[in-house]
């Protein structure tokens, strides 16, 4: 489910320490990483045993030979029967960190990423805009009277119409765009790089896309629904990620005083 940007590296390694030699098992798989370990303490068993058995118990050529033997009879014995269950555990931990990433970085509802993905990926991208001097812009996203959908079609139809709003405004994104499930019916759409006309731009085709369309309840009816969507950009140097949200959701409460279905900007003055 990964969107595959830079944001994606970083808040995995939020998560995975950077231990190398983990990640060489891991990419050797099971079964290698067993030959490799065996093979490893097999050879550093004789290496080690030559060592003492010539420098420190040198007593002939006859018992250094059966010492090296048995240096090399024990770990081949024991290495992949102890390395088999620590790989497997490695194995399983990496499991366990992606199924803990998956649960952390997205919602399992809309399968959009979760709220605390994206304001980790705003502090990051802001940083970013602000060292690169480009511009960042954000949607705030609401489903309209949405309360009455659940009430009118029940809960399970609400779900389903917030699944398909979220697919509906990712499948408009640019790949490097994030979006995230804010809160009950609220997404959060950041767009780096893009300026306020080509956010407007994307909100509008976002609304379009989900007004034009209608979507189907659990019994079969067909439902229309409508978004409204607040705005905001900043521009370095002012731009800090807690201003561009309370901005936008300052853009979402004019689009739902003037009406619903409709993309705003709030404007300072209106503050
Ligand atoms: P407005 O146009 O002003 O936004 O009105 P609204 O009805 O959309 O807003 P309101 O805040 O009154 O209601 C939001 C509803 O969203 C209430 C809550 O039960 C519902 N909701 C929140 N999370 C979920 C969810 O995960 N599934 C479903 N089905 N409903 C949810
Ligand atoms: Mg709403
Ligand atoms: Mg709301």
């Amino acid at each position: 489910m990964s969107t595959g940007n830079r944001l994606d590296v970083m808040s995995h390694k939020n998560i995975q320490s950077g231990n190398t030699w983990r990640k060489v098992l891991l990419g050797l798989g099971h079964f290698r990483s067993v030959l490799a370990i065996t093979l490893f303490s097999i050879l550093s068993s004789a290496v080690i045993t030559f060592g003492i058995m010539t420098l420190l118990w040198w007593e002939g050529l006859d018992l250094l030979l059966k010492s090296l033997q048995v240096a090399v009879i024990v770990p081949a014995v024991v290495a992949p029967l102890a390395s088999s269950f620590v790989v497997q555990l490695l194995f399983e931990l990496e499991d366990l960190q992606n199924q803990l990433l998956e649960m952390v970085n997205y919602d399992p509802l809309t399968k959009v990423h979760s709220r605390r993905y994206i304001i980790d990926c705003l502090e990051i991208e802001s940083t970013i805009a602000l060292r690169s001097n480009e511009p960042m812009s954000l949607l705030m996203i609401d489903a309209d009277n949405f309360k009455s959908i659940n009430d009118r079609y029940g809960h399970a139809t609400g779900d389903i119409v917030l699944l398909e709003i979220a697919q509906k405004c990712k499948s408009t994104l640019r790949p490097y765009d994030v979006i995230a499930r804010f809160g009950g019916e609220e997404f959060v759409v950041m767009l780096p790089n893009a300026n306020l006309l080509e956010a407007y731009d994307v909100a509008e085709r976002i609304r379009e896309n989900v007004a034009g369309q209608t979507i189907e309840s659990t019994d079969g009816t067909l439902i229309s629904v409508t978004i409204s969507i607040g705005l905001s950009l900043f521009t370095p140097p002012d731009l800090r990620c807690m201003n561009l949200l309370s901005h936008a959701d300052r853009g979402l409460y004019k689009a739902k005083h003037n009406g619903r279905n409709q993309c705003a900007i709030a404007l300072d003055s209106e503050q």
